[in-house]
């Protein structure tokens, strides 16, 4: 036993004494072996002289047929030739760990798959533990990275605690990567992105695909003016769908008595695709349509709007926004007619489509994981634990060694 446990911590300088019951579980008893090297934690060079120790430390690992297991030492303090008086490095955990590698490993893993919460009552851990553990990890990962040249970035927001928070995140569209996760939305969000990314990388993205989102774009033009815009598909139609929304609501307020039935909860038979609605929805959108309300101009609009995404002639597609516009400005509609300001301000990003067909869509899935991992750690305060762990579990980091 003391063998298996000396072998599996990757004990070379170090063996087990004994093996203890005691009331907290399991405890491995360990010592020097003999007058063996030690170890600097600071620079890792071999040190034999020594000067003291320190107290009795002990290092939970993991449980043994669901006994809880623990490792105790006293640590030397040795005297490095390098670096002066030091504290020795222990194989089993790291610098200032309170769980063996190993335990840390299994925690990091089963992090990937559950709560926080989840994972410390598995290994009957506190959860700030757990997080820590997590943030050790991810900052490990994000160090041992190695990126590919960037091409295409998409950049992307998540909210948080129904919109008072946000993340900027930004992505490797080419490989479908997650890269970078930022506090806020703001311009200094991506500022520090393309801090973080520097300038020699930055040269090689030829494509950012964003929302019209005018800090975003504001940051991007200040450090990455070679790259072409091309603002993202979904936020469009989003907009979109938003003003339409907006002239709907409008005028529920307005109408009285059967109309104002016949309009309520209709948003999601507005906003569906034609070709996704049941047979039923379609029969209360044909109702709805003869009614003949400003909402029925709007409607019609937005089905109008939505066929430039099949262009692929940027000319073509350009008189087709025109005519849009032209109907959306004198829609007297308020909403439709911001929306047609926006897409008119940013006419040369929408274009790029038709030749580049590159929308953030392709993350569809790694969104569903963030919100996941979101609503996991709805728990969480602060936003650090919230960033850690979207890295952990969708950014596909190295895992420690
Ligand atoms: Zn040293």
């Amino acid at each position: 036993m003391e063998t298996f446990i000396r072998k599996s911590l990757k004990m070379k300088a170090h063996f087990v004494i004994e093996i203890v019951q005691t009331e907290e579980g399991w405890v491995a008893r360990v010592e020097r072996l003999g007058n063996r090297r030690l170890t600097c934690s600071q620079c890792r060079l071999e040190v034999k002289r020594t000067r003291g120790r320190l107290r009795q430390r002990s290092w939970k690992d993991l449980s043994l047929r669901d006994e809880p297991f623990w490792i105790t030492y006293r640590p030397f303090r040795v005297q490095c030739p390098r670096c002066g008086l030091r504290v020795e490095k222990v194989s089993w955990a790291k610098r200032w760990a309170r769980v063996t590698q190993a335990l840390a490993q299994a925690v990091a893993l089963m992090a990937k798959k559950l709560s926080c919460k989840e994972v410390a009552e598995y290994f009957r851990l506190d959860w700030k533990v757990v997080a820590t553990i997590v943030k050790r990890v991810v900052a490990d990962g994000l160090k041992k990275r190695k990126l590919k040249p960037l091409h295409i970035l998409g950049v992307d927001e998540v909210s948080r605690k129904k919109g008072h928070q946000y993340l900027t995140l930004v992505y490797d569209l080419e490989r479908g990567r997650l890269l970078w996760v930022g506090q806020d939305r703001k311009q200094e969000t991506l500022d520090s992105f393309f801090a973080w990314l520097g300038k020699r990388r930055t040269q090689t993205v030829q494509t950012i695909c964003l929302d019209m989102w005018a800090p975003y774009f504001a940051s991007v033009q200040t450090h990455a003016p070679q790259a072409t815009l091309v603002f993202d598909r979904f936020h469009v139609v989003q907009h979109l769908n938003q003003a339409l929304d907006e002239v709907r609501r409008a005028e529920v307020r307005k109408l009285a008595g059967q109309e104002k039935v016949d309009l309520k909860k209709t948003r999601f038979i507005l906003l569906k695709n034609p070709w996704n609605l049941t047979p039923k929805e379609h029969g209360r959108l044909s109702h709805l349509l003869k009614l003949n309300l400003p909402i029925v101009r709007a409607y019609y609009l937005k089905e109008e709007f939505q066929r430039f995404w099949d262009y692929r002639q940027e000319a073509r597609a350009q008189a087709h926004l025109k005519q849009c516009l032209w109907w959306a400005t004198h829609s007297r509609l308020e909403p439709i007619i911001k929306f047609a300001k926006l897409v008119k301000d940013h006419l040369p990003g929408l274009l790029a489509w038709t030749k580049l067909r590159i929308s953030n869509g392709s993350l569809e899935g790694m969104n569903n994981k963030i919100k996941l991992v979101s609503h996991r750690s709805f728990g969480f305060r602060n936003s650090d634990h919230f960033i850690s762990a979207i890295y952990h579990c969708c950014a596909d980091l190295p895992l420690i060694a």
